[in-house]
């Protein structure tokens, strides 16, 4: 899988919800997003589908579509300048998508497109 598939499921992953909200309201159905999710989750090729939802975002109107959003990098809590090494960070169980995100209060965060909780890791 190349840095960009993981980088596009990364978004995905951190934003299902809204992306589904906008197919829906768009008219376009949530079908493309539901056909990638059991793609990945059935560890098939998700580049086809990728493409297509991709393809879908396009037609209903957001122009960045799942590629090329850049959301690689830690996101940095406010007032730190240098990611602290041996920090607590949790990832996309699996490593499907590139996704990483702070420990936050609540419940474990969920990684949309595995379906399942993040795992722990340390930076
Ligand atoms: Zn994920």
């Amino acid at each position: 899988m190349t840095a960009e598939t993981r980088d596009a499921l990364a978004y995905v992953c951190a934003h299902e919800e809204r992306i589904r909200a906008d197919l829906i309201d768009e008219g376009a159905g949530p079908e493309a997003l539901d056909l990638l999710l059991a793609a990945a989750r059935e560890d098939r090729c998700v580049e086809t589908a990728l493409e297509a939802l991709h393809d879908a975002l396009l037609a209903s109107g957001d122009v960045l579509g799942v590629f090329g959003r850049g959301i690689r990098a830690v996101p940095t809590p406010l007032g730190v300048n240098r990611t602290p090494a041996g920090e607590i960070v949790y990832r996309c169980p699996g490593e499907l998508c590139a996704r990483t995100s702070w420990p936050e209060p609540g419940a474990l965060p969920r990684c949309s497109v595995s379906g399942g909780p993040l795992r722990r890791d340390r930076l």
